[in-house]
């Protein structure tokens, strides 16, 4: 480490000005310069040994001069720097006459480190010194201190370069203000471009910000805040607004007075297109673009705030529900089905005034808010314009598809408080219009509400009434028109209700489907009208061969499982397939066709009959449901009613029997009530008739009482 041979301490070695008296006053004079310099001089040996140490020593370590006398120089270094020194060290003692510098911290006497900047000069070559000189000051702190200085500005610069930012430093007492190359930059500009005044960045601000933005460095620069953030539009040299976020700080200085205001600038205009879109997505429908639930729901909170403050502000609500939607949906696909309802939206749209809000807040149902109407007449008005509007069909795909609405309206004059409430009454209004024969609009009133009270309840009763097992099946009589006997029964059910007393499917069977209910009350009927077949089959000689029909509603129909579940019950109960029939509607048929053709070919496998129940008031024809599997027609009681009363109903009823027959199916004649219509049925070759003229749907006991009065 050390390069040269190392020469012993001694005191002859020591340098004359310190161990031999002055011979001149230049001596004397250089001496007391040595003492009294606040420097710390010392002389070492090429090895470190310290041969002179002047006394300013004891002010900056702590030590004695005489003590520091002989001892290792290293000995006293901090161990972090002490390679560093002796590598300093070493460079110097191989090159005689060479300085150097280090900064190192030295242990004080009371332990503590000091800092020195050493200067470090080799005089070994020296006859008087013979050693290296050291001089040691205590301003390393300073220098430290420089150092970090001139680092931190460094890497200031560095990330000034670095950043995507604008920076910008504004000199509020010279009102001048810095903006960095990359700030001008991210407005289209070049360096020399921009000048270095504030109207240059305020003057760019968009109007509406501009006053917020100078709210939020007021009320920093007043102290309200520790920085400040803004967000503003600022206008690029493109001509086009930039949405840009702004955060600073103020700069004090020691009396705290403020000097300067420091801050940096992003683009963030992606960022607010990317918030809009995410927002606008969550309050529209993806499909329509037309406004979502919620959305509609808040500018309804917002007509209600009005009307609360303005008693002369009215509005209404239009609840819209296409009618025989799935049929497009089902029959014509679903891209139809899109497409039918974005052309809806639009068509809606164009009915009412830029202020009104159009939604769509479910499938096929839609909700319009008329914002600030005169009376209800206005409503109505609406509701006709697009009820006219509908009457010319969609072009979808080259095909003409006409569709119907039906309309519930309610209206503001009622005392609304929430939004949920309008949307109900207008729910229930067009449910209303709906039942009343589609293609219609209802202005809600509270006998509706009144109604819909009674349904809730009525949903109520029904859960209680399916998990207490309520239900009953009669059984209604279906006879042959050529030999008279009885061929069968029909299972139709009833619920015992505990204070009402037995009520009709007539008045529960709807919200039982509405509900889903009718899904177990159905599963029940089917194993209850099969067991007590079967025990009938076992204990009755005569029933041997009758067969027994059951209703399926379509939400039955649908079930995934319903042939596993019908062989379960005939398995369960014993009951031959041959001996069900299960009765369908066209409803049922046309709403799924796909899966109904699988399902009934499924029943027909099986061995079981189908018949399709209350022909004549659907929509079909004839021919559609030749596609079907279908073993009996059942001709529905408004026909047969119509037999003998000269109406074209008698007509009807001969061609559909004749159809029928054609097409392979037997028929049964549903609500023969007379004689006169029994023999015309027969007249016609019906096979079967069921009815009040033979029997009403009894309970099982008074099944086999036979209608003496009825000869066939
Ligand atoms: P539906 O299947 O067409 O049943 C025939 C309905 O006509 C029965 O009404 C029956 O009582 C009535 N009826 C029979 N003959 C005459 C007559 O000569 N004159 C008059 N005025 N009416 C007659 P009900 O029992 O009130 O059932 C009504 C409807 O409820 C049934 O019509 C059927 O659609 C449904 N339904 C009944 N039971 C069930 C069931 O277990 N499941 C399902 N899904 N629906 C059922
Ligand atoms: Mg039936
Ligand atoms: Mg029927």
């Amino acid at each position: 480490m050390v390069t040269k041979p190392i020469p012993k301490a001694s005191a002859t070695t020591l340098h004359p000005i310190v161990n031999t008296a002055p011979d001149t006053a230049s001596d004397a004079y250089l001496r007391a310069l040595l003492l009294q310099s606040p420097d710390v001089i010392a002389v070492l040996e090429a090895n470190g040994t310290i041969k002179f140490q002047s006394p300013s020593v004891k002010e900056v370590l702590g030590y004695e001069p005489n003590e520091m006398i002989g001892r290792q120089s290293f000995d006293l270094l901090h161990p972090d720097d002490f390679p560093h020194v002796m590598k300093v060290f070493a460079d110097l003692g191989a090159q005689p006459g060479k300085v150097m510098v280090a900064i190192c911290r030295f242990r004080r006497k009371d332990g503590s480190w000091c800092p020195l900047e050493c200067i470090g000069k080799n005089l070994l070559d020296d006859p008087l010194i013979n050693g290296i000189l050291i001089s040691s000051r205590d301003n390393a702190q300073q220098r430290l201190t420089e150092e970090r200085l001139r680092e931190s500005e460094e890497r200031y610069s560095l990330a000034m370069q670095g950043t995507n930012d604008g920076l910008w430093d504004w000199n509020l007492k010279t009102n001048e203000v810095y903006f960095s190359p990359r700030w001008k930059a991210m407005l289209g500009y070049a360096d020399a471009e921009i000048g270095s005044t504030a109207d240059e960045w305020l003057n760019r601000v968009h109007r509406e910000d501009v006053a917020a933005l100078q709210a939020a460095i007021g009320s920093h620069i007043e102290n309200q805040t520790s920085h400040y953030e803004g967000e503003y539009r600022v206008l690029h040299k493109d001509g086009v607004y930039r949405w840009m976020v702004t955060r600073g700080i103020a700069v004090r200085g020691k009396d705290g007075t403020m000097n300067r205001l420091v801050g940096s600038q992003a683009d963030i205009t992606d960022k607010k297109r990317i918030a809009e879109m995410l927002v606008h997505d969550a309050l529209h429908d993806a499909l329509t673009k037309l406004p979502n639930r919620t959305l509609f729901v808040d500018r309804l909170q917002n007509c209600l705030s009005r009307g609360k403050r303005n008693k002369e502000f009215f509005f209404a609500v239009l609840f819209l529900d296409l009618d025989r939607f799935k049929v497009v949906n089902d029959g014509l696909g679903h891209v139809m089905g899109d497409k039918l309802l974005i052309e809806m939206a639009s068509l809606l749209t164009s009915c009412v005034r830029p202020e009104d809000t159009v939604a769509r807040i479910g499938g096929d149902e839609f909700t319009i808010l008329l914002d600030g109407i005169t009376d209800s007449s206005d409503a109505i008005r609406v509701a006709q314009r697009i009820q006219t509007a509908l009457t010319v069909p969609f072009a979808l795909g080259g095909q003409d598809v006409f569709t119907t609405v039906s309309i519930g309206i309610a209206l503001s004059a009622s005392g609304y408080s929430h939004p949920e409430e309008l949307i109900r009454d207008a729910d229930n209004a067009m449910y209303r219009a709906k039942s009343s024969g589609k293609a219609r609009h209802q202005v809600f009133d509270s006998s509706m509400h009144a109604h819909a009270v009674a349904l809730l309840q009525l949903e109520t009763d029904l859960r209680r009434a399916v998990e207490r097992q309520e239900f009953r099946v009669h059984y209604q009589a279906i006879r042959s028109l050529h030999t008279g006997e009885v061929k069968g029964f029909e299972a139709l059910v009833r619920w015992q209700h505990p204070q009402r007393g037995l009520i009709y499917p007539g008045d529960f069977i709807h919200a039982a489907e509405e509900t889903g209910l009718i899904v177990p009350i159905g599963w029940w009927v089917l194993n209850e009208a099969c067991r007590q077949t079967a025990e009938w089959h076992k204990t009755i000689p005569e029933a041997k061969g009758l067969t027994i029909n059951v209703n399926l509603s379509s939400n039955q129909f649908a079930q995934p499982d319903l042939s596993a579940q019908i062989q379960r019950a005939l398995k369960e109960t014993g009951l031959s397939p041959a001996s069900l029939k299960l009765e369908i509607t066209e409803t049922v048929v046309i709403e799924n066709p796909e899966a109904a053709g699988e399902i009934l070919r499924q029943l027909r496998e099986l061995g079981i009959k189908v018949c399709l129940d209350d022909f004549g008031t659907g929509y079909s024809s004839l021919s559609y449901l030749l596609r079907f599997p279908i073993d009996t027609l059942k001709i529905d009681r408004s026909f047969v009613s119509g037999i003998g009363t000269g109406t074209e109903n008698a007509s009807i009823v001969k061609t559909i029997v004749a159809l029928a027959h054609n097409m392979g199916m037997d028929v049964t004649a549903e609500g023969v009530e007379t004689r006169e219509q029994m023999l015309h049925l027969q007249h016609l070759n019906c096979e079967n008739a069921q009815g009040y003229l033979f029997s009403k749907p009894v309970s099982p006991e008074r099944a086999f009482d036979v209608n003496p009065t009825v000869s066939i």
